[in-house]
């Protein structure tokens, strides 16, 4: 059998039956061998192009397991991009720069600010965009939980001291009622119509996300929300570049559904399981519901929901438990529907409380479905009940862990403190106990709250838990992991979470060939190293969709 290409280096499968191999051969987008170079010598005739790679490692293509490409891409290209570290002048200056710059624009959008006391006592209002322009200004904090507007975003939609509260979210009022310009979790609902991007504009920021990551070598991708701002159009967007034959990235989506006011939660899984069936083409599809079951922290007040009270930052007499967006009965019917429909639940749980309601809705829903293989997967993880991962171990549950999120700053850490108390704050944020413990781990960056977000980086992150050459940032080391985890978490594990590990994830005779040549040895490099070593090469169903120049 002869084959387009042949390759020889250190390959690294990441297939347990077969973990190390010297050549490989592709035919037909396709590995057809994998093994030492005598045994490739069958597959080579005088058209196979022969490459060798004398050192570096070749690893399959790198999955990012929750990255928000549909407002990610489109932000980098249409957003005023704030400094999260950066002052409010600082702010009102890159927007007042943005606004002249950008006069095409109808509506001023923008993201990356952290709400601070600085900008009010109860997050940051309209009254300090005043005097900008006269359009709307919508601005994301860097966690994409909250919108700070201006006066023109609420005119326009018709917010005002009349628009009643959502059960979901927060409108931020005065004493007289009417809503200060800051709307969190739930509330942001109702600024969505001015967050929509057009199907071109989709298509730029996907093609320009595309062409970035794909030079990092990550080849697979779960789009958590794909739609975003409440329209179907970054899901057309995918499915038209999936035909025109310009995605040369696996793109499964995820649709997010809601439980609140002027939101019916079965019609929109069936709504998903429709557009499912539009837009699903050979490398796009929409595979899971989306649920976010909590918020965020820290914050005034913090919506993640706990098991235990903890503690606002700026407020400290305020103890609460947090915020959550479903009541258990309506999850058990989101998980039973889904499965249903042939959909994996991809669920947001920040707080151990989410976490555990997470588990008890999977739990009653099996009770009714049966014995199942829907790799639901329960994301960020920030705060774990260790009675939960055994849990989900049984229940077979993926853990889509944060690695980006894994160090933090001495001032940040101390807050943290304040936030959960000491025994809470130290233990934040755990990987090795997931795989202690059996569960199947992914990576992912959520992406553009982690921005750049790329694969090594998180690698290396998930190995160290530090920044390097920063022993102060160190967070947690007992939950260090190894290289070879961080790999399996990155390949393999991603495909097994998008239930596509029979074609994808490993370097495996009849998988499509999808994979990354880097410089160095990153399984034998100094682990702060890991995140340098170039990549000079990135293929996927056996074509070069970037090389190094
Ligand atoms: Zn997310």
């Amino acid at each position: 059998m002869n084959s387009n290409i042949v390759i020889y280096g250190n390959i690294y499968t990441v297939d347990k039956k077969n973990p190390k191999a010297s050549a490989l051969a592709i035919s037909d987008g396709k590995f057809v061998y994998v093994g030492d170079e005598e045994g490739v010598k069958d597959y080579i005739d005088k058209d196979t192009e022969e490459i060798r790679y004398d050192k570096g490692i070749i690893l399959p293509g790198f999955g990012e397991g929750h990255g928000h490409i549909a407002p990610g891409g489109t932000e980098e290209l249409f957003f005023v991009h704030l400094n999260p570290m950066g002052t409010l002048q600082e702010h009102l200056a890159a927007i007042k720069e943005f606004v002249k710059n950008r006069p095409e624009m109808d509506v001023i959008q923008g993201s990356g600010f952290v709400p601070t006391p600085d900008m009010g006592p109860n997050g940051p209002t309209a009254d300090l965009l005043n005097g900008i322009t006269d359009k709307p200004i919508v601005l994301a904090d860097i966690g994409h939980h909250s919108y700070w507007v201006n006066h023109a975003a609420m005119e326009r939609l018709g917010i005002d001291k009349n628009t009643p509260d959502v059960s979901d979210g927060i409108i931020t009022r005065d004493e007289q009622g009417n809503p200060t310009g800051y709307f969190r979790e739930g509330a942001m609902d109702l600024l969505k119509e001015l967050t929509v991007f057009s199907v071109e504009q989709y298509k730029e920021g996907f093609l320009h996300y595309q062409e970035e990551y794909l030079a990092n070598g990550e080849t697979l991708i779960l789009e958590p929300i794909i739609n975003w701002d409440t329209t179907d159009n970054a899901a057309i967007a995918c499915h038209e570049l999936d035909m025109e034959g310009k995605l040369h990235m696996h793109i499964y989506a995820a649709y997010q559904v809601f439980q609140a006011e002027g939101h019916d939660t079965m019609a929109e899984i069936e709504h998903a399981a429709q557009l499912r069936e539009k837009t699903k083409g050979s490398m796009f599809e929409i595979t899971n519901i989306k649920i976010q079951i909590d918020g965020t922290m820290p914050g005034t007040p913090s919506t993640a929901y706990m098991k235990e009270p903890y503690t606002d930052p700026w407020s400290i007499e305020h103890q609460h438990r947090g915020q959550l967006r479903f009541d258990m009965e309506t999850l058990i019917k989101i998980y039973i529907k889904s499965h249903e429909l042939g959909f994996t639940v991809h669920a947001h749980a920040i707080g151990d409380g989410a976490l555990s309601m997470a588990l008890d809705a999977m739990e009653k829903a099996l009770e009714q479905t049966g014995e199942h293989d829907y790799r639901d997967a329960v994301t960020h993880l920030q705060v774990v009940d260790r009675a939960d991962i055994p849990r989900m171990a049984k229940l077979n549950v993926i853990a889509s862990t944060d690695p980006h999120w894994f160090d933090f700053e001495p001032d940040y850490f101390e807050m943290m403190v304040a936030v959960l108390g000491e025994e809470r704050a130290e233990a934040q944020l755990p990987m090795k106990a997931f795989f202690d413990a059996g569960v199947t781990v992914t990576s992912a960056s959520d992406y553009p709250v982690t921005n750049p977000a790329y694969p090594l980086a998180g690698m290396q992150k998930g190995v160290i838990r530090q920044l390097p050459g920063r022993p102060d940032t160190l967070h947690n080391a007992r939950e260090r992991v190894t290289i070879e985890q961080m790999i399996e978490a990155t390949t393999i594990n991603e495909a097994y979470q998008m239930l596509c590990e029979d074609r994808l994830g490993s370097i495996t005779v009849g998988k499509e060939a999808d994979l990354v040549v880097l410089g160095d040895d990153i399984t034998k490099c100094d682990p702060e190293h890991i995140q340098d070593s170039p990549v000079l090469g990135t293929m996927v169903g056996g074509e070069w969709v970037y090389t190094c120049k």
